[in-house]
């Protein structure tokens, strides 16, 4: 699949940056030889963000870049300065990516929109500096915090295709051929079993300046749900579609037991995919003649519109995409429409209180000073003496 551009899944290894150390810093000057703690805070780790990018259709920009590595804050200084932030990395995602955790197989979010951003992994808190911890007691305090470490975790992306058709049939129904004839969309074509190695979508024009978006689905065997064949793969992109379009042959031995087996094989995956609105269109009908024809018409289901078609001749094909227009825009499905176009939303500063999917527990400040020896004091006091004497 080397020349395939339609990536469905990727695994990226994310580091968000760790926190900067807080300075233990004094301050020094002419005059001034035990001048207070003057040690400045530690910036934040970088965090990792997902973003749904709307213009994007595969997850093709991802498959080299196996890391994506947030960069570290950077520690305090003297003069209470403060150490620069990391810089956040965010990944652009095409919408209808779900992420899991690749070490749990846990689903951790979904992006179900343009611009919408999911705050993935939180960069370490920059430590406190020392001049944080002067008290009247305890004047020069040799502690300073040090900064949180970093959030490693290994995701797994992918992606769900968004579609307002999805074409369900056996391999060779003629699905490529018939997106090809309605859309701009260049799918493979040849007359063997799973010419169709990865889903596509095309962009069919509808009366004018509507449109809407059609995925080709390679094709199901019996059993797909199973995991027999490719099928099992590729079944979950159906499960977005909100129009589902059978396709069966017309020199299909059996119409409609192809069309129930298909439905079996869909409902067996997931139950909710068989609520779906369903239309049936019996594909190559240039092959048969007006007697065959109406004796098919006779024996096709009855739970659903039909349509016989031609991708060649292009007989039925505007009867056919008005039925799917009617189904895309019916009132149950009107809700529901899985393509959605924002404007990106502007540059979004992350709020330090905002939710992260991980990040490190926030450590105890009371225990952090408690685990610093007293002696330290002592010795620094001792220490400075003897630089002074
Ligand atoms: P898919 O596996 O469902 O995507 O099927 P394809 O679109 O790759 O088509 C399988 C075979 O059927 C190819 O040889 C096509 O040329 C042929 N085919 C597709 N549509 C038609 C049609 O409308 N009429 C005829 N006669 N052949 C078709
Ligand atoms: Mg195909």
């Amino acid at each position: 699949m080397a020349d395939s551009n339609f990536i469905d899944y990727v695994k990226i290894l994310c580091r968000s940056g760790k926190g900067g150390a807080g300075s233990r810093h004094y301050h020094r000057a002419k005059y001034i030889p035990k001048g207070g703690p003057d040690g400045g805070d530690g910036g934040r780790g970088g965090h990792i963000i997902l973003r749904g990018n709307g213009h994007m259709w595969t997850l093709l920009p991802l498959r080299f870049q196996r890391h994506v590595f947030a960069t570290d804050g950077q520690s305090g200084g003297a003069g209470r300065s403060h150490g620069k932030d990391g810089e956040d990395r965010i990944i652009e995602v095409p919408v209808g990516t779900a992420v899991f955790d690749a070490d749990t197989g846990a689903f951790l979010c979904e992006i179900t929109a343009d611009g919408e951003e999911i705050n993935l992994l939180r960069g370490g808190k920059g430590g406190l500096g020392n001049c944080h911890f002067a008290t009247s007691t305890n004047r020069a305090p040799r502690y300073a915090q040090p900064g949180q470490p970093a959030i490693e975790k290994a995701v797994v992306l992918e992606l769900k295709l968004l579609g307002d058709v999805g074409l369900v049939g056996f391999p060779n129904a003629g699905k490529s051929t018939l997106l090809s004839a309605l859309s701009a969309a260049k799918p493979k074509i040849a007359d063997y079993p799973f010419t169709t190695m990865e889903p596509s979508l095309g962009i069919v024009g509808y009366r004018g300046a509507q449109s809407f978006v059609m995925a080709d689905i390679p094709g199901i065997i019996e059993g797909a749900s199973e995991g027999k064949g490719l099928g099992l793969r590729f079944l979950r992109h159906i499960e977005r579609n909100a129009v589902l379009l059978f396709m069966v042959p017309a020199d299909s031995d059996d119409i409609k037991k192809d069309y129930e087996v298909l439905l079996r094989e869909l409902h067996e995956f997931n139950p909710d995919l068989s609520d779906k609105s369903r239309v049936l269109a019996v594909s190559k009908s240039d092959m048969l003649d007006d007697e065959l024809r109406e004796e098919i018409a006779r024996t096709l289901p009855d739970d659903l519109p039909a349509v016989f078609i031609s991708a060649v001749t292009g007989q039925g094909l505007t009867e056919l995409k008005d039925i799917l227009w009617r189904e895309i825009n019916s009132e149950e499905n009107k809700n529901n429409f899985t393509i959605t176009h924002r404007p990106l939303d502007p540059r979004r500063r992350v709020e330090e209180e905002d939710n992260f999917i991980f990040e490190q527990e926030s450590e105890d400040e009371d225990e952090i000073l408690l685990e610093t020896d007293e002696d330290w004091e002592d010795e620094f006091w001792d220490e400075e003496s003897s630089v002074n004497n």
